[in-house]
């Protein structure tokens, strides 16, 4: 009996191995099918994609916020720079900063306010010529400033 089990749970496994090596052979040649599809409709493919996601994420809405805040605990400080970039673009400033950059202003400062000081408040980006007056969003443009500091001088 208990052979018999054991070769009818081994006859199981080769099928089930045979079907998992199947399917990773089709899998594999529709990728490749879809590459040289992506690459010879470029266009199509971009849209399709904007619209296949957006579509995604208007009927998923709260598993966007689980792959934002999963995607934020796992890189600290990257949604806030996001945030900036994307700011600064709206308000129409040239150019852009990345983490690292910002990260590095950060640790050459010394963690302080540019203004005060001081290193006990948190610290955003200021723009040292207002992005209103024509100021650039690049890193030689931006200081670290407390957040009393960075309100007083009205337009970050
Ligand atoms: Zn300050």
């Amino acid at each position: 009996m208990g052979v018999l089990n054991h070769r009818f749970y081994f006859r199981i496994l080769v099928k089930i191995e045979g079907m998992r090596i199947r399917t990773e052979k089709q899998k594999r040649a529709h990728a490749e099918e879809m590459r040289v599809w992506r690459a010879t409709n470029l266009e199509t493919a971009r849209v399709r994609s904007k619209v296949a996601s957006a579509k995604w994420r208007a009927t998923h809405p709260g598993k966007v916020r689980y792959w934002l805040d999963l995607w934020a605990k796992a890189h600290p400080g990257r949604r806030a720079q996001w945030c900036a970039n994307r700011r600064a673009r709206v308000l129409g400033a040239e150019g852009s900063h990345t983490f690292g950059e910002w990260r590095a202003l950060l640790e050459d400062s010394g963690y302080a306010c540019s203004y005060c000081g001081c290193t006990d408040k948190p610290l955003a980006r200021d723009h040292v010529i207002p992005i209103s007056r024509g100021g650039s969003n690049y890193i030689s443009n931006i200081v670290p400033a407390c957040k009393p500091c960075n309100s007083s001088k009205g337009t970050g």
